[in-house]
């Protein structure tokens, strides 16, 4: 049993059990596939109960091995050797046409809210039936997002579509992130792009890995030509059919450094809906320091030139008490000293904007459906023009606390997440801010609140986008006056 079984007062009062919530008036039943702050959220959540017992997968290969009947849209991801090199042009669908095959069951009692992985998603969403009030983590094919080679496939193709729409200067919004291209399959165009800009570096990634593995940077094709015959003629690997897709890409050469340092910032976005597009940024974020010194010259040095945690705290002078973490807030306030507000307002627009059309790249492509919400972490890196870049997406950004201070953020993040989707039915919908969560795109452009007004340079007034990344997150406060507000407005 779970430790709550407490049914809180909110759901005990009058207006909850006349709103008749999402879930109604009993307790909410969840399931959690990760061990880190997430389960801590959840578990700490009243009127929240976890669902125990055996993983609902084993069951539920057990049950049902065969494969979905009509299921002709496959989610399964292209796996990471790459054999799917593009995007499916899958149309999108209401998955309330998905097999009833399994109820949303456990095997152990019905779930109401689902953090799952996404092998799990994988391996069982085709053969799925869910309940209206049912939630789960991740779109079926997210990673037409989150594989590198797919979200720069899509992002080019918006941007041309935009330019033959609106015209070339509006595909300039596009410019955000490195030349990229795939390998093998684009190979020849990149020798060619590779001989017309000589001296310049290049990264190599594999495009379904993560945590800066078999990442590694080149100036000379013949490092390549080297790596492609380890990596495309595996003669002692027998495992592997088809070589593993990879990506490379422009090395960003001239990054914005602090202290010498060079540096990325992770923010995290939630996606309630993507049709409508309904979308939600998170004020706190962090900025990821490498632990070295930039340099140019060691180009080997994974420790000078990843920024990523993982890669980081193995760094022999890395000290896990000072940790290589900054807040968006303490990088947003570095930066306006440093810049001035209006160069600091231009830096995070772009990132609204990099948001934005990330989204929007695979709005028609993701299967949307109303059970589903994801929770990216972007990451960013600005050049010393203070350009914002795109370098990833990341589905499962990394929940596990680094320190104190790490894990007050995610909990906070998390709780917030929680309360955005509010299973609980205690909010009226139609917030703009909820807790450190601000509503940055419902169908459009959302704009702040008129006492957000701003002065432009001509004194004329002008409503600014509803984007707080790296201000003030007061969210206890916030969510006690939205949560009084929303009780009022439900009992009249
Ligand atoms: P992974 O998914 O393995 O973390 P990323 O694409 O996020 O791979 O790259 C890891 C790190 O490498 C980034 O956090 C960043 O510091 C650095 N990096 C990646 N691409 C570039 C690039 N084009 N220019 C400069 N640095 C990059």
């Amino acid at each position: 049993m779970s430790k709550n079984t407490r049914v809180p007062g909110y759901m005990q009062s009058k207006a909850a059990r006349n709103a008749r919530g999402i879930i109604g008036d009993r307790e909410i039943r969840f399931k959690c596939s990760l061990q880190n702050t997430i389960l801590d959220v959840l578990r700490g959540r009243p009127g929240w109960q976890e669902v125990p017992g055996p993983n609902f997968q084993q069951q539920n290969m057990q049950q049902n091995s065969r494969p979905a009947a009509g299921s002709q849209t496959s989610t399964q991801p292209p796996d990471g050797k790459g054999n799917k090199t593009g995007s499916t042009g899958t149309t999108p669908s209401n998955t309330q046409n998905s097999p009833a095959t399994s109820g949303g069951k456990t095997g152990d009692g019905d779930w109401d809210f689902y953090w799952c992985d996404r092998e799990w998603l994988h391996q069982n969403y085709d053969t799925m039936f869910l309940h209206e009030h049912q939630k789960i983590l991740h779109f079926r094919n997210h990673y037409e997002l989150t594989r590198k080679n797919l979200m720069v496939k899509n992002l080019k193709r918006l941007k041309k579509q935009t330019e033959r729409e609106q015209g070339k200067s509006e595909g300039l919004s596009f410019d955000f992130h490195p030349t990229t291209y795939e390998l093998p399959s684009e190979y020849h165009i990149f020798v060619e792009e590779f001989k017309r800009n000589p001296g310049i570096t290049w990264i190599m990634k594999p495009a379904a890995k993560s945590q800066g593995k078999g990442i590694f940077l080149f100036r000379r094709l013949k490092d390549i030509t080297d790596w492609k015959k380890g990596e495309y003629q595996p003669l002692t690997d027998t495992t592997r059919e088809v070589p593993e897709t990879y990506v490379v890409q422009r090395y960003i050469e001239n990054p914005y450094l602090i202290g010498g340092r060079k540096f990325d910032i992770r923010i995290y976005v939630l996606v309630v809906s993507y049709n409508p597009l309904k979308v939600w940024l998170y004020r706190d974020g962090f900025a990821r320091f490498s632990n070295t010194r930039f340099s140019l010259d060691s180009i080997e040095d994974a420790y000078v030139h990843l920024t990523n945690v993982s890669v980081q705290k193995n760094a022999p002078d890395y000290d896990p008490e000072k940790g290589c973490k900054w807040s968006t807030l303490r990088l947003r306030q570095y930066l306006s000293a440093k810049h001035g507000s209006e160069a600091v307002k231009k830096v995070f627009k772009g990132i609204d904007n990099i948001i934005t059309k990330g989204l929007q790249s695979v709005q028609k492509i993701i299967i949307n459906d109303k059970h589903c919400f994801e929770m990216y972490g972007y990451d960013i890196l600005l050049d010393d023009d203070l350009k914002p870049w795109l370098i990833e997406i990341n589905a499962s950004p990394s929940l596990t606390a680094s320190g104190k201070e790490d894990y007050e953020l995610k909990f906070g993040l998390l709780n917030d997440l929680l309360n955005v989707l509010d299973l609980e039915n205690r909010l009226t919908g139609k917030e703009k801010r909820i807790g450190g969560w601000d509503l940055l795109w419902d169908d459009g452009p959302v704009l702040a609140d008129d006492g957000n007004m701003e002065c432009t340079t001509n004194g004329t007034s002008v409503t600014t986008a509803n984007s707080f990344l790296g201000c003030h997150n007061d969210r206890k406060r916030q969510l006690r006056e939205i949560y009084t507000s929303a009780q009022a407005i439900k009992k009249t």
